[in-house]
């Protein structure tokens, strides 16, 4: 039936779909219904996917369904391939285009569909020059162009599900997982009550779980959203900390490529032999952990196992990443240690046990989105477990087991949690029930930053349903170099906050060397 509906979508005008379907509910296959009706009606159709390194085994899926291999546009293609794709994209000969965001602005002759799958995905987002989400734009020239956009998810965004109910959008629901795949049992670990050993990670159940995993030679997953081996480094002796040179951010330790390296800007150095600060020679200390680090502590455990770890360091093109498939479906992996990489698209039916190494990392610092994310995210590793015939078993670590999201995950109740969050998002006027925006002024020069943000500051104008904080140091107060003032604007959902900012900047002038760029909440642009 929801295969239908959307088929019947097709070439009846502009409509946005939610397919709102949990993980292995055979989502793929239903809006294949739809790319297959929309290439009989001979349009084209874009298939946007939130990671390069999804689209390998993507490809494959399609080969086997279409019997035709679609156009593949993703930063990975040489030049060659590029034109190639580009010429048979405008001359309406490529049918299927399947990419990452930018394939969004390519010159289709007569687009009918774009696929937006795993629509909630924050990659999706472009964070650097010009802002924009591409859920929003594919919405947008679907609405232009008069053609069906079907947004796909396992755990739909907040500003999604509120379109469906005001009813802009129309929704799809798929409820049951294919075939005869259970849903996993979610369990939580309260570390407090079941602590690691000093230094380690893995509680003592969840160390159970994985050997009898290891014992009835099935797979494990072990996710942990940090790379490298530990995110911070310090002296022993004198309190020292690694910090990145041009970032508000410390160095973090990739042991596999022993260098210390900033996530933010790039910047790289190798381990110190001595302390900078104080001089003494092997005194420095890793502190946390990364996924290397939870590697070395499997392989402590189980020196016969054999490991995979799964992060952007390790699997960095679509080859790689297709490699790393066929061994864990050849049964050539039996632990596997990765960050959010390995939390979508995979289907892998020998993977019965996810541990999630530390649910409360996604909740700090203070993203309106932090519970939501979380929840979204960790819904999808958990979703890795059991999706063949045998059930599968999910263990989440936590400090702190009593919160919303993971009860929420525990008792498997999505939408009362979803509720909730929109609930406290409506009574404080949040997006996607009040406008959010950021102004964040940088320059090489902190006196420059400053002054900037500080003349912005006093020439804001003074509008009803509006209101200005700041400046203040942004959260990552340097970047790449420049220092960072930020202003916030909340207003009132009916305010054109884009208009009022526009107007306020625009009658202000800066020196060039300070930056000055706006970010408004994507939810405006739909
Ligand atoms: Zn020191
Ligand atoms: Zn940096």
């Amino acid at each position: 039936a929801a295969a239908k509906q959307l088929r019947e979508a097709i070439g009846a005008g502009f409509q946005p779909i939610l397919l709102d379907g949990v993980t292995g509910s055979g989502k793929t296959e239903v809006y294949f219904d739809a790319v297959a009706e929309a290439l009989r009606r001979g349009k084209q159709v874009l298939v946007l996917l939130p990671e390069i390194a999804l689209t390998e085994p993507f490809l494959s899926r399609f080969t086997r369904r279409f019997g035709c291999e679609p156009v593949a546009w993703h930063s990975d293609l040489r030049a060659s391939q590029r034109r190639r794709a580009w010429r048979a994209i405008a001359d309406g000969s490529a049918k299927v285009v399947v990419g990452a965001r930018s394939s969004l602005f390519l010159p289709y002759t007569k687009l009918g569909l774009i696929v937006v799958d795993e629509a909630h995905e924050a990659s999706f987002k472009q964070e650097e020059g010009v802002q924009y989400h591409a859920r929003d734009v594919a919405v947008m020239r679907g609405h232009f162009e008069a053609f069906p956009i079907i947004l796909a998810s396992a755990t739909p965004a907040i500003e999604t599900k509120h379109m469906v109910e005001i009813g802009r959008y129309a929704e799809v629901t798929l409820t049951e997982r294919h075939a005869d795949a259970q849903m996993p049992e979610i369990r939580a670990v309260d570390l407090t009550q079941d602590p690691p050993l000093r230094q380690h990670w893995l509680a003592p159940s969840l160390i159970k779980e994985i050997d009898a995993n290891m014992e009835a030679g099935e797979q494990s997953l072990l996710f942990l959203n940090r790379r490298g081996f530990a995110p911070l480094t310090l002296c022993r002796t004198c309190g020292h900390r690694f910090q990145c040179p041009n970032c508000t951010a410390w160095m973090v330790e990739h042991r596999l490529m022993h260098r210390l390296a900033c996530h933010h800007c790039g910047h790289v150095m190798p381990p110190p032999a001595a302390c900078p600060e104080c001089g003494e020679e092997d005194t420095l200390v890793a502190c946390g952990p990364g996924v290397e680090r939870i590697a070395d502590e499997v392989a402590e455990l189980y020196p016969d196992a054999r490991t995979a770890v799964v992060t952007s360091d390790t699997i960095w093109s679509p080859a790689r990443a297709a490699e790393f498939v066929r061994a864990m479906e050849a049964g050539e992996i039996d632990i596997v240690i990765g960050t959010q990489l390995v939390t979508k698209g995979y289907h892998f039916p020998n993977l019965t046990l996810v541990g999630v190494i530390d649910a409360d990392l996604g909740l700090q610092g203070g993203d309106l989105r932090a519970a939501e994310r979380s929840f979204q995210q960790i819904s999808q590793v958990a979703g890795r477990a059991g999706r063949g015939d045998k059930p599968g078993r999910v263990l989440v670590q936590t400090h702190d087991p009593t919160a919303p999201v993971i009860e929420a995950l525990v008792s498997g109740d999505g939408p009362a949690f979803f509720e909730a969050e929109t609930d406290a998002r409506r009574a404080a006027a949040m997006p996607p029930f009040g406008r959010l925006a950021g102004i964040v002024v940088s320059a090489a020069d902190q006196g420059d930053a400053e002054r900037v943000a500080a003349a912005i500051g006093r020439a804001k104008p003074t509008i009803e349903g509006m209101a200005v904080y700041g400046p203040a140091p942004a959260p990552l107060a340097m970047l790449r170099g420049r220092h960072r003032q930020r202003l916030l604007v909340h207003a009132e959902r009916k305010l054109d906050v884009q208009a009022v900012i526009r107007e306020w900047l625009g009658a202000l002038d800066w020196p060039a060397k300070v930056r000055v760029s706006v970010d408004v909440d994507p939810y405006s642009f739909v």
